[in-house]
């Protein structure tokens, strides 16, 4: 049977990899610094947590949830926003399977073919594959490098068409580890009610901050409807419960799209049921592991920053969040084929960027013990020394 054809531009570069860097460990060790999992370094799901999962599920609650979510979780989160100065009713949040579902979910909801939605470049391509798969346009803006990625306004609007309907902004950044100040994201915001735009603000990383402060979009608009994308998998180490959510700030703006929405949840039954109820512990707990994840961090990003800028043939700017860093490529080679070598000869696991839809450029998540980030960081050098010519 053949495929259809909305598929064939669906691509996941960071999973690609995976592929390769199995098959490659069939026959030599592969350190990965391509997928952005904490659990699987020196990172653990908060003991408090666990415990209130492994409590759901004694309690059986392993029944189907709402579709909306479970009223505990759903309370937790509404009042997450509020604190940070969002106003959302308990009515405006969808509790999803992961991020990446609510983001599916609301292009399937929002958007028809014809319209279009700016993308960041270097882009996080969940967006650009259900983009494709739903047939919705997408234009790229291109987040400025000179300026330690920040946002461009006037590349930005450039970009703007008349069939634009909204822009993802992707703040904590992954992959370029960017905060953006609160005067950049007020002029997005200015930006986007001037051309009629709904926002995507993905803050998946919003409690991972290193250096400097981090500005909720949605607490900053007041009349630009903002749909607020955030989770357990990253501040709360737990990617594999699938727990993530929406949070619509619809400024009475949204009705009919939220129906749609509510009814693509519904078709599609709940998200996972006992993971749900680790969202109030999380969310009104205590951040007692944060403290040391962050040390250890910083002290990872540190040792990638200079020891990359050290390297002749490679440069990059200083990542000020979560746990990526995303360096330029200035040695005469493709960035596919690097990753592609790099991985083959020194066993390196690292994603090209160009599956960002950003070449010359690759990602590093700097998730990895010390030790062995700096075995993989020796065998980059070597690999670029190699290949300098
Ligand atoms: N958004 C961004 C910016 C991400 O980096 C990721 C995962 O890496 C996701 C969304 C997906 O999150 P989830 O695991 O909750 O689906």
């Amino acid at each position: 049977m053949q495929a259809a054809d909305r598929t064939k531009n669906v691509k996941y570069a960071i999973r690609d990899i995976a592929v390769l860097a199995k098959q490659v460990a069939k026959k030599k060790k592969v350190i990965s610094l391509n997928i952005g999992d904490p659990n699987r370094f020196d990172f653990r799901t908060p003991p408090h947590l666990v415990n209130a999962v492994t409590k759901a599920m004694k309690q059986n609650k392993n029944f189907y949830a709402d579709s909306m979510g479970e009223e505990e979780a759903i309370d937790a989160i509404a009042d997450y926003h509020r604190k940070a100065g969002i106003n959302v009713l308990n009515s405006d949040i969808l509790v999803t399977m992961g991020v990446s579902e609510a983001i599916g979910l609301c292009i399937g909801a929002f958007f028809n073919r014809g319209d279009n939605v700016l993308i960041p470049r270097p882009s996080y391509p969940v967006y650009s594959a259900y983009l494709n798969l739903y047939e919705v346009g997408q234009k790229f803006y291109t987040l400025n490098e000179e300026a330690n990625w920040n946002l461009d306004l006037k590349d930005i609007e450039k970009n703007i068409t008349e069939k634009t309907k909204a822009i993802v902004v992707i703040n904590p950044n992954n992959p370029t580890g960017a905060v953006y100040d609160k005067q950049t994201l007020k002029d997005l915001v200015n930006l986007a009610g001037q051309h009629d735009l709904l926002i995507f603000a993905d803050e998946i990383y919003d409690e991972l901050i290193l250096e400097g402060k981090m500005y909720h979009i949605a607490a900053l608009s007041k009349e630009v409807p903002v749909v607020t994308f955030n989770g357990l998998a990253k501040n709360f180490m737990a990617p594999g419960w699938r727990v993530g959510w929406a949070a619509i700030k619809d400024l009475g703006k949204m009705k009919e799209a939220k129906d749609a929405l509510f009814q693509l949840a519904r078709a599609r039954l709940c998200a996972v049921t006992p993971q749900q109820y680790a969202v109030k512990p999380a969310l009104e707990g205590n951040r007692k592991h944060l403290v040391e994840a962050k040390k250890k961090l910083r002290n990872r990003r540190d040792i990638v920053y200079k020891r990359i800028n050290e390297i002749e043939g490679l440069s990059m700017k200083k990542p000020s969040a979560a746990f990526y860093a995303f360096p330029k490529i200035h040695i005469k080679m493709d960035d596919k084929e690097f990753a592609t070598r790099l991985l083959e000869e020194e066993g390196v696991a690292v994603v090209h960027g160009s599956g960002f839809d950003m070449p010359e450029h690759f990602r590093i998540v700097y998730l990895a013990q010390e030790q062995l980030l700096n075995e993989a960081l020796d065998k980059i050098e070597s690999f670029v020394k190699r290949n300098r010519s």
